[in-house]
Formats: C-alpha cells, structure tokens, sequence
C-alpha cells in the first residue's frame, strides 16, 4: 500500500524559464486543479491527478496555491541569532556581528540547536530547501546537515573557510581547509538529500593558497557545487583589487583559481564588469539574488532584468543574517522593489519562479525540487491568498489568478504559509 494524497487547489506549473520566453507559455496556475502524491514523488498534476487520485486521501486547498516548495539559494544559518543587528555595512557587519557569532559553532550543541531551529523557521517560511554556508567548523557543517536528515530536506552545505582577515579562532588553513572539506564533501555529498558545497567565504578571507587549494578539490570532486560571495559592496571591491593586483576583476580572483564553474553559486554579485557578466553567461555559472540583505546592509541594486533577461542563470535567496527575513516571499518583495528602482516591473510569475525553479537550477537540483511535475520531490508550500485582514480585502477586489496571487508576493510572510509539504509527507 503506497501513501497517495490527492491536494486540490490551484496549482502553479512551470513550462520554461519565464525571464527568456514568453510568460503566459513559461509559467501557468491550473486553477481548481490538483497535484497527486504518491510515496515521496509527485506523481501526476491538473487533470490527471484528479483522474488518478480517486482512492487517494485528500487535502483541500480550495483557493490556496499550491506552490514548489521555497528553496533559499545563499543563507548563512549560523547567523540565525543576528539577525537585524544594526547599523553596520558589510566589513564592519562581519567584524562586529558575524565573526563573534560564528566563533561559537566550534561548539557542537550550539551548532545543533542553531541548526534545528533554522531549519523550522525556514519549513515556517514554506522554504524547503536552502544552500547555506556553515562556518569553519567541520562540527557545524554536521549539525546541518544531520538536523537536515531528520526532516528529509534537499539541503546543499560546505563548510566555510578562510585563512586571512578573519579573527582568531576562525581561521584555517589552506591545507586543513582542503582535507576538511574533502572528508566532509566525502561524508555527506549524495548521502540522502544533502548535497555538499565547497565554500570559500570570499575572496579577502582567502589566501591565493587556499583558493587554489579549494579549485583543486573542485576539479576532483566535479558533481559538487562551489559557493562563494562576488562584488556585493564597492569598498569590498576595492579591498579585493588590492589584495589581488593581478586578478582582471573581482570574478577574475575565482577564475585563477579554479573556482569559477558552471556548477557555482556567486552570492550578490551587483557590481559586476561587463567582462565579468560575459564570462559569467558563458559558463553558465548561477547568481544568486540576495534582495533584502542587499537593501538592509546598503549594498546596492541587483541588474536582475539584464541579467536574468540575458542568460545569465539567476536564483533568488533571503542572504540570512545579513538579509532581513527567512521569509523568501519577502524576498520576492525586495526583488520587485529592487527592480522598480531599476524601472522594470517584475512580473508574480517570474518572481515565484525565481524563487523555486531558478534557484532549483542554479544549485543543478532542477530534476528533483523547483518545480511541481511528476517524478520530482513531493517537496510543496501551500500558500494562504488571504492569510491577514489588509491581504484579504485587497485579495476580494482581484480582477484575475495573478491579481490575487500578487498582494501575497507583497504583503505575505509566514502566515500565509497554510502548509508545507517535504518529501511527500505533510509537515505535522
Ligand atoms: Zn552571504
């Protein structure tokens, strides 16, 4: 007897990358439709789950859309406990928040019960995957991925290393950073869900030693993802020019090294060359959006139609704790907002999809979470239309699907998630 749940709804479906082909064939909600699950997988949708799921137990989500599951592509869990810390831009962030905070995951039941409540905050959230960086210690990329485990959530983890400006107590060495991440990558990578990325911070907390080191251990393990940090403030920029007078451009310091893949995640880049755009598109490497973070720490305006719009493989993320939010519906605000001051307006449909197909490609996860189509994860968030009194009556004046949909996108947090759903299991 297998476990099959028919959940009746509308249903948001995928049919191409909505940033580069036309959005009503791209993306589509089937409206009063339906998903089928059956054991861990999706196994039909719209007419065909309600042909196939007469035996079915079922969940009503009248009026609710049935989204993918969120999947947060850049987020720092160990920075759970600071977020919205005041007043600092990126350096002094790090200095005065980041590294006293990251210093106590040496400490393994610190790590863990960090780790657990990140992970139910972010089930919450309706966000059911994340790719986050850990810190120096191996302990806590442990403790992430075990507390991973035990909710059967698709989580890409790597431990962060650096080993120069960064305070005692968190730095490695290029050595330690590479045998570390080599038996973490040898533990974890493709046991379950997790999948494991190699996780230089960024370039100035890095040594030309310990990048090469790290593309090294990349170039033998190529099914591994890469993630990493590019041009998310300008003084950093300066900072790296200096620290890399060789390098073309900030890109350009991952390049030498063997860090930049098609297989990597590069957080924020916002002031990026044209050199460095290029090179980006052409190896098909994934940005990742950071939107709140980018506004609460002042680091600039992500180019996303251009870059979105122009091949450059996008996906979209909260940055926690420099972001403001777990919340990736808040993110879809940020985005909007972002490129409102850009002059673009960003429609709902590409903004749900950067938030789960997008960023589902841009971690190679595409075959299994991002998308509700059968054969991947039964990985879901049911989203409330109406879920506070101001989203209700804005909710009751909607003229279509997207006009409902829209003022969730906005206004909408975790109250509007009804409920999640991971592997084929409703989170109880
Ligand atoms: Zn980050």
């Amino acid at each position: 007897m297998t476990d099959a749940y028919l959940l009746t709804g509308h249903v948001l479906t995928f049919d191409g990358d909505p940033f580069v082909e036309p959005l009503d064939t791209a993306v589509q909600i089937l409206e009063n439709s339906a998903v089928l699950i059956e054991d861990a997988a999706i196994a039909a949708v719209g007419n065909a789950a309600l042909a196939q799921g007469a035996q079915a137990t079922r969940h009503d989500y009248t009026g609710h859309l049935i989204c993918p599951g969120f999947i947060d592509a850049h987020a720092h869990y160990p920075q759970t406990a600071i977020i919205a810390s005041w007043g600092k831009r990126l350096i002094d962030w790090l200095n005065t928040y980041t590294f006293p905070e990251e210093m106590r995951f040496g400490d393994p039941v610190y790590a863990q019960a960090t780790a657990e409540r990140y992970l139910d905050l972010l089930l919450d959230h309706g966000t059911t995957s994340v790719a986050s960086f850990c810190t120096i210690h191996p302990e806590s990329v442990d403790a992430l991925f075990n507390a991973a485990a035990t909710r059967n959530m698709a989580v890409v983890a790597g431990k962060t290393c650096m080993d120069r400006n960064a305070p005692d107590g968190l730095r490695d060495t290029a050595k330690s950073a590479y045998d570390d991440s080599k038996a973490l990558l040898e533990k974890w990578h493709g046991q379950g869900r997790a999948r494991y990325a190699i996780t230089p911070r960024f370039s100035p907390t890095s040594t030309e030693d310990q990048l090469a080191a790290l593309g090294a251990l990349w170039a033998e393990h190529p099914d591994t993802l890469m993630q990493t940090h590019l041009s998310e403030q300008v003084d950093e920029i300066e900072w790296v020019r200096g620290l890399y007078p060789q390098a073309r451009d900030y890109l350009d310091t991952y390049e030498q090294h063997g860090l930049l893949g098609e297989r990597g995640l590069y957080g924020h880049a916002i002031h990026l060359e044209p050199r460095e755009i290029d090179r980006l598109r052409e190896i098909g490497a994934g940005l990742v959006h950071c939107p709140t973070s980018n506004t609460f720490i002042g680091s600039g305006l992500f180019d996303l139609m251009r870059l979105a719009a122009g091949n450059v493989r996008t996906g979209l993320a909260t940055d926690t704790g420099g972001g403001s939010s777990f919340s990736m519906l808040r993110s879809m605000a940020a985005a909007y907002e972002i490129a409102q001051l850009r002059g673009t307006a960003v429609h709902a449909a590409q903004l749900l999809w950067l938030a789960t197909a997008g960023s589902a490609r841009v971690l190679h996860r595409a075959d299994e979470i991002g998308s509700i189509a059968p054969g991947l994860a039964g990985d879901l968030c049911i989203l409330d239309l109406a879920s506070t009194p101001a989203i209700t009556q804005r909710h009751a004046r909607a003229e279509n699907i997207w006009d409902s949909v829209f003022p969730t996108l906005i206004m909408g947090d975790d109250r509007a998630v009804a409920d999640v759903w991971v592997g084929g299991q409703r989170r109880s």
